[in-house]
């Protein structure tokens, strides 16, 4: 039997016999559109052999649409009432048994997923995208690709180059453990209910070489945030808290890391502050 996907009726049906009501304080935008979540998995590069990890599964939309291809799925949902309904909606869509695993946890405190799965895709409640998206980079190091959906200016912050106007800290961190790109727009329309922001769809890919001292990881988030803390001060100034406690002391840490004490934080790339880190 072949895996179908959820349609627009289907999905406000299976809402309603479930009493939820898409709330805003969990992200809960739905999506009903079948190109939509065909197209999240095929940028995915999703295929049969894959183990793929999705968060806030929600109704099943993408997660049909990622297990259509073959892929086992594991599944993290916050909402106790979608996190219990799954199973049986991907049975009545086709699913074979044994694909689909469903945790029932916030995604911020998962630190475990069984079987590592290497892909992540998800459609991410907005609130919380950036801080998941990291605890989820930061907790399981198998993952090595994925393509989620954000808000654009969100998208557009993660996948910034240095010296963009909208390069900031959760685009440095972003850049600790991969490559990112923007992946294209999706209409407002795809969503229910509709949401009043824009979304985008951002891929990644983690870098090849290993970054597992977590004592340096831990340094140099703290120069980020301290230096986009203060963003409009030159570096010397906004690290004087982080690195020695007076502008003199910061700027000759920076001079030994070959990073210009005059510079601003939005100039550094993510191996600047790695190296300032370093020099500490
Ligand atoms: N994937 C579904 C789709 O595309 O239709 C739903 C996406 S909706 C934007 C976000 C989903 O994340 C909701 O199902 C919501 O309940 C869930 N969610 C919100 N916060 C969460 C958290 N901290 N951990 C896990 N799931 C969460």
């Amino acid at each position: 039997m072949p895996i179908t996907l959820l349609g627009a009726a289907e999905i406000r049906a299976l809402a309603a016999s479930l009493d939820v009501t898409p709330t805003k304080k969990l992200g809960q935008n739905f999506v009903h559109d079948a190109n939509t979540v065909r197209r999240i998995v095929q940028i995915a590069d999703v295929h049969a052999d894959d183990h793929v990890v999705e968060i806030g599964p929600g109704l099943g939309s993408l997660t049909l649409a990622v297990l259509e291809t073959g892929a086992r799925v594991t599944a993290v949902e916050i909402d106790h009432r979608l996190a219990a309904r799954l199973a049986q909606t991907a049975a009545a869509h086709g699913v074979p048994d044994g694909r689909l695993s469903v945790i029932d946890a916030d995604a911020m405190k998962v630190d475990a997923l069984p079987g590592d799965p290497t892909v992540l895709v998800a459609n991410l409640p907005y609130n919380v995208s950036v801080p998941v998206l990291l605890h989820f980079l930061e907790t399981f190091p198998h993952l090595q690709r994925g393509v989620v959906m954000v808000q654009a200016e969100v998208g557009e912050r993660l996948a910034a180059s240095p010296g963009s106007k909208v390069y900031g800290s959760p685009s440095a961190k972003a850049g600790w453990y991969g490559r990112w790109r923007l992946a294209g727009s999706v209409s407002r329309q795809v969503f229910w209910p509709v949401p009043n922001v824009d979304s985008v769809l951002v891929a990644f890919e983690r870098h090849a070489q290993v970054r597992a001292d977590e004592q340096l990881r831990r340094r140099t988030f703290a120069v980020i945030d301290a230096a986009f803390g203060q963003r409009r001060k030159m570096l010397r100034q906004a690290l004087s808290g982080v690195l020695g406690g007076s502008a003199a002391a910061a700027a000759e840490v920076l001079e030994g890391a070959g990073v210009d004490p005059t510079a601003r934080g939005e100039q550094l790339s993510i191996d600047d502050y790695r190296r300032i880190a370093q020099a500490l």
